[in-house]
């Protein structure tokens, strides 16, 4: 049990973040050649007016005789010209310095969002609800922000009945569960195996509460269908835990609170939810 935590963690945490160091080396090396292109015609342009210029003042030089009209008429329109090709390709490679540059922007974007996201089930991962939750509580007014722990009843169970495919199914119907019952503000993670954790900015003890306990009936409602076969596989049911942040806690402080009120959730005989005014000893 342990193990199987520890090597989700180490995944969730150094994995993608390997693969994030590659791909933003990689884009920055993209960028650097991007820029060193955008420079070159930018050089080139200088250099095509610094042109234009000195045969614009070798034109002017033989404006002093007045019949030769010709021969002027005849340089302007060599310049005009030459001056049409210069600003027509110059153009066109910025409009391609402009397309590379937004190309990189959306990979780049791209890159940030796969490295937030959980793989599995489309929520935030670890990394992205340590970041969020350190951020959030670092705002002047972020009492109240109340937390919510979910982990599913006996999931050990699930996979080795119906196998580890149907179980990362349950986790995204959990998944979609959880994001259907929160509001927009709302902050959805799973923090790894099968545990998932909610970040109600805003809310205190009792909405938050009222919104654990949505989720626990609305995911012990659902009835598991095979896909393949659509044979009946029964329900799974949530455990939550829940606390309040107080200002001087630290995020730690609030997700071990919301961890403790889990476990007594699991001790209580599972599927129900119990928040920190439930606990002993408990000031609320
Ligand atoms: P409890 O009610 O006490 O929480 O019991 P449990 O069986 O849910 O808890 P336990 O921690 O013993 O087992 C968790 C299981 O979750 C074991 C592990 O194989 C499984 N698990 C962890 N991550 C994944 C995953 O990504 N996909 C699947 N299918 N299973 C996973
Ligand atoms: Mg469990
Ligand atoms: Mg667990």
């Amino acid at each position: 049990m342990i193990s199987a935590e520890i090597v989700e963690d180490l995944r969730s945490r150094h994995l993608p973040a390997a693969l994030d160091a590659q791909r933003l080396s990689e884009a920055r090396a993209q960028f650097g050649s991007t820029v060193g292109r955008t420079s070159d015609t930018f050089d080139m342009a200088l250099q095509a007016s610094n042109r234009f210029d000195a045969q614009l003042s070798e034109a002017g030089s033989t404006l002093r005789s007045p019949d030769d009209n010709n021969r002027i008429a005849g340089h302007f329109a060599t310049l005009t010209e030459s001056m049409r090709e210069n600003v027509s390709d110059f153009r066109a490679r910025l409009v391609e310095a402009m397309r590379e540059f937004s190309s990189l922007l959306a990979d780049l974007e791209k890159a940030k969002l796969e490295s937030l996201t959980d793989e599995l089930t489309g929520v935030s991962n670890r990394r992205h609800f340590d970041d969020f939750l350190e951020r959030h509580i670092a705002k002047p007014g972020a009492d109240p922000t109340s937390l919510v722990f979910a982990d599913v009843d006996h999931f050990k169970k699930v996979n080795d009945q119906y196998g580890h495919l149907v179980g990362d199914q349950v986790l995204r119907l959990i998944a979609t569960t959880i994001r259907h019952s929160v509001r927009e503000a709302d902050f959805v993670a799973r923090l790894g195996g099968e545990e998932f954790v909610i970040v109600l900015p805003g809310a205190p003890l009792s909405v938050a509460k009222a919104l654990a306990e949505n989720i626990r009936v609305s995911v012990a409602a659902k009835s598991l269908v095979r896909r393949s076969t659509g044979e009946r596989l029964g329900n799974v049911t949530l455990s939550l835990g829940v606390a309040t942040y107080r200002s001087g806690m630290s995020a730690r402080d609030i997700l071990k609170r919301s961890d403790e009120c889990l476990y007594s959730a699991k001790d209580r005989g599972r599927n129900c939810v119990v928040t920190e005014a439930d606990m002993p000893n408990s000031s609320r």
